[in-house]
Order: C-alpha cells, then sequence, then structure tokens
C-alpha cells in the first residue's frame, strides 16, 4: 500500500478536493483506495456522503482509545474506495495527546496493525490546515508528500515552514518520506495572475512541480455538496479530465521513481536533486502485491 500525505498547512487550496478525486481517479483505473479525513473540519468525510457524527466511527477513536482501523474504514458509494471518516470531535486531539509519548506514531502504527491493508493499493491522508499533531502522523505514516497549491498571490508563503517540517519529519521519524510533487489548484489559464504565480512556484520548486494544471471548475465545486466524486458528478467536466490526467502523471511519478520523485525536502533548498535510489517498488498495478 503506497501512503501519500495530501498536505499544505494554507487553507482552501484544494487539498481536499485533490485527496477526493485523485483517490477517485486511481479507483476508477481499478486500484483499491482508502481515504483517511484527517481534518476535525470533515470536509472530506462529507465529499464522499458520510455523516460527519458517527459517535465511535471516525479518526478521533484511533488517536484518542487506541481504535484499530478495521473498526473504523467503510465502504462509499464508489466502487474501490473506501473512507476513514473524521468528526469535529478530531479537534480536541491535539490537547489529548499533549504530552502523550510516541504521539506522532500513532497513525503508522495503527497502519502497520491494519490486517486489511494489504487489499488496499493506495492510502491518501486529507490534512487539515495546520501542522499540528494530525500532520504530523500524516507525515510519518506517508511514503509521499503530495503538496496542492492555489495558483494566487501569496501562495507561497508558509511553503518554507512547510517544507522545513517535512524536513525534521525525514531526518527524526521518518527517513523514506518523499516529495512526489506540487500540484497547481485553480488556475484559471484566463488571467495573468495565474500564469505569473505559477512562474514564481516553478522558479521555486522547478522539478517538483507537477506538469498537470488543475484549473478552476465549478463542477468540482459543485460536487461535494451532492456528496459524489467528480466522475460521478460530471464525468465529462474539465475537472474529470484534470483529476484524470494528474492521476496517470501521479502514477508515472511514483510508479518508476525516475522522475520528480524520489525528491527530498532538501533538494527545494538548492541542496540538489536526490537521484534513483530512493525509488519505491514498483506499482501494486504491475503486480508486487502491495
Ligand atoms: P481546507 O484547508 O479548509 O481543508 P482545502 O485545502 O481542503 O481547504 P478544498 O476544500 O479542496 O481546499 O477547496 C476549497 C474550496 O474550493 C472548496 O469549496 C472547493 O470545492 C473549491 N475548489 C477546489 N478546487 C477547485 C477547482 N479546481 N475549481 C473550483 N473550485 C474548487
Ligand atoms: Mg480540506
Amino acid at each position: 500500500m503506497k501512503r501519500i500525505a495530501v498536505i499544505n498547512q494554507k487553507g482552501g487550496v484544494g487539498k481536499t478536493t485533490t485527496t477526493v478525486n485523485l483517490g477517485a481517479a486511481l479507483a476508477h483505473q481499478g486500484f483499491r483506495v482508502l481515504l483517511l479525513d484527517m481534518d476535525p473540519q470533515a470536509n472530506l468525510t462529507v465529499h464522499v456522503d458520510k455523516r460527519p457524527d458517527l459517535e465511535g466511527n471516525t479518526m478521533t477513536n484511533l488517536f484518542v482509545e487506541d481504535a484499530s482501523l478495521e473498526q473504523l474504514v467503510q465502504t462509499t458509494v464508489s466502487p474501490n474506495l473506501s473512507v476513514v471518516p473524521s468528526d469535529t470531535s478530531l479537534a480536541g486531539v491535539e490537547q489529548v495527546l499533549a504530552n502523550r509519548i510516541g504521539r506522532e506514531t500513532i497513525l503508522r502504527e495503527a497502519l502497520a496493525a491494519f490486517a486489511g491493508a494489504s487489499s488496499f493499493d493506495f492510502a491518501l491522508f486529507d490534512c487539515p490546515p495546520s501542522l499540528g499533531v494530525l500532520s504530523a502522523n500524516a507525515l510519518v505514516a506517508a511514503d509521499y508528500v503530495l503538496i496542492p497549491m492555489q495558483a494566487e498571490y501569496l501562495s507561497l508563503q508558509g511553503m518554507a515552514k512547510l517544507l522545513e517540517v517535512v524536513q525534521l519529519v525525514q531526518k527524526r521519524l521518518n527517513p523514506a518520506l518523499k516529495i512526489a510533487c506540487v500540484l497547481p489548484c485553480m488556475v484559471d489559464g484566463r488571467t495573468n495572475l495565474s500564469s505569473e504565480v505559477l512562474r514564481e512556484i516553478d522558479a521555486h520548486f522547478g522539478p517538483l512541480l507537477a506538469k498537470t494544471r488543475i484549473r478552476n471548475n465549478v463542477k468540482l465545486a459543485e460536487a461535494p455538496s451532492f456528496g459524489r466524486t467528480i466522475f460521478e458528478h460530471a464525468p465529462e467536466s474539465n475537472g474529470a479530465r484534470d483529476y484524470q490526467m494528474f492521476a496517470a502523471e501521479f502514477l508515472a511519478m511514483i510508479g518508476d521513481g525516475a522522475s520528480s520523485a524520489g525528491t527530498t525536502a532538501a533538494a527545494t533548498n538548492g541542496e540538489g536533486v536526490a537521484g534513483d535510489d530512493a525509488a519505491p517498488p514498483p506499482m501494486a498495478a504491475e503486480g508486487d502485491g502491495s
């Protein structure tokens, strides 16, 4: 199972939209995908048509009561797509775990003990817009970091902090963690602002910048209110096309390790790009059964 943390501490940049629709695009291709809602706002939970008030059945139970993932995973209306829901009680986890030793490794341990893990090809963590204990758990449990970024003024603000946290996690808790890419979201091809910002992101991230652009698309914004992914809500929309294209790019990126995947956070600080030696094993689709 490949684990991907979808993270950016900036709010409203497209994390949840990307987690749901990248997950759905992979599920449509036949991969078995588990979405984990790490955000007390529970937007992902609602997006896949689950109620965010399922007492005793959410991510909170994993962090506070050591519930197993077996108890928390639910199927969704989409084939191949399952979810661990969240609810507002997850906001209390930060405080509950404040003095607990090893609080950053809870999710990783839960995934390691998850007997059903082998039946999933991908786990995608939808992180909250903060760099607290929930995001730390996602980074510690992940193989890859995916950073959605809105193509707007000030979008690079806070990036240094995020990369610093990723580097710290790489150094102390999860040396195998790699940044997969930065994904521009809500791109408006008609404005100079978007292209100016994209040039700036390109100058900053170079090879880490994904080639796919997720365009502004009202269907993507509508889909959550129907509890549907973009592929059920508007399969012919630009939103569906863009996420399908990104899924293909993402698979190539993490499948052969020869593209920008395998790059460490240090690379973005001018210390060079890591080589292929950190390449992951072949994809499940190629028959490794993971
Ligand atoms: P938060 O930090 O609050 O968790 P987020 O980073 O998860 O936010 P989203 O919830 O995915 O961001 O997106 C923010 C808003 O923008 C939502 O209303 C979403 O429907 C909308 N949105 C996301 N991507 C697009 C897009 N490509 N085109 C149009 N609307 C979009
Ligand atoms: Mg979100």
